[in-house]
């Protein structure tokens, strides 16, 4: 385990997001670090892989910088990088949640509850627990109990919220996301939108998993990751799968991408059903005349 996995991110005002994101470029390539940084004028989130001692030396460089002294890092131990390249990228805001006031999560947010406090939530049949993620996420895993917005994209659950508040409005709220950060602008919005009890999970799922005294429990499945790992262990109590394979919908946790490499899907599937259908997630993908897997095992049949 000598790679380590960073998830942060840091609300704080970043003047030119341009020149910013071609100084940190540098940096972190000067430290052989990989993955994902966005910058606004609103912040840094980024999530990177390297290894520890370079990891570390950009944990320093980061709380050396005022703006960022305070920034809460997600660690992970890996066995190698899980990103393949390095992208720091200048946007104009960290989350899209197109909305039409924007919300400042520095002035406007819920509470933070932390892990015991969360559970706690879990628990208590007066409040709803809200997942702020897209389906995909959710269907792989989630909290015990949390509602699933029927939405597939994040950006589309400020309207969802609206179509649905006679459903939550005089309840206490809680929302929970990934690292956290997502949940920031959320809740703040929610607030905004006359929500009277908010809070959110300090940290995200990461944080929470990671918490001696809970170890993820109520939590079933895995957590949805953005990186080559796909997903992450959450759960250390009492885990419970809930993912489905594609094929025969039986309790399935590994991910593969359809084998017609003009479709991609990511799906559920076991190495059996893979093989039986030659990696792909529909019959014409099956069949393919491209299908990776049957040039992978340089094959020459048909699916059944
Ligand atoms: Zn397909």
């Amino acid at each position: 385990m000598d790679y380590q996995v960073l998830l942060y991110y840091k609300y704080t005002t970043i003047k030119d997001p341009e020149a910013f994101a071609n100084e940190h470029f540098a940096l972190c390539q000067s430290l052989n670090l990989k993955g994902r940084i966005l910058v606004a004028e609103e912040g840094i989130n980024g999530t990177l892989s390297g290894l520890t001692e370079d990891t570390e030396k950009y944990m320093e460089w980061m709380q050396a910088d005022e703006r960022f002294k305070d920034t809460y890092f997600k660690v992970d131990k890996e066995e190698a990088h899980v990103f393949r390249k390095l992208f720091v990228r200048p946007r104009g805001e960290l989350v899209a949640l197109n909305l039409e006031d924007d919300v400042d999560p520095l002035k406007t947010t819920g509470k933070y509850l932390e892990p015991k406090e969360f559970r706690e939530a879990l628990l208590d049949e007066e409040t709803v627990v809200i997942d702020a993620r897209n389906d995909y996420e959710y269907d792989l895993g989630h909290f015990r109990g949390a509602v699933r917005p029927d939405i597939r994209n994040f950006r589309e659950l400020p309207q969802w919220i609206k179509d649905n508040k006679e459903k939550f409005m005089d309840k206490k709220v809680v929302t929970y996301c990934t690292g956290g950060i997502r949940c920031e602008k959320f809740s703040g919005w929610l607030l905004k939108e006359g929500f009277k009890d908010v809070s959110q999970l300090h940290g995200g799922i990461a944080v929470y998993g990671k918490d001696p005294e809970v170890r993820g429990e109520l939590w079933d499945g895995k957590m949805y990751v953005f990186d080559d790992r796909i997903s992450v262990e959450i759960n250390h109590v009492d885990k419970k799968i809930i993912g489905k394979d594609w094929f025969d919908g039986t309790p399935c946790e590994r991910y593969i991408n359809c084998a017609n490499p003009y479709c991609n899907k990511q799906i559920l599937a076991s190495e059996e059903n893979e093989a039986k259908h030659l990696g792909g997630c529909s019959e014409e993908c099956s069949n393919h005349p491209d299908n990776r897997y049957v040039k992978k095992n340089q094959m020459n049949t048909k699916a059944v």
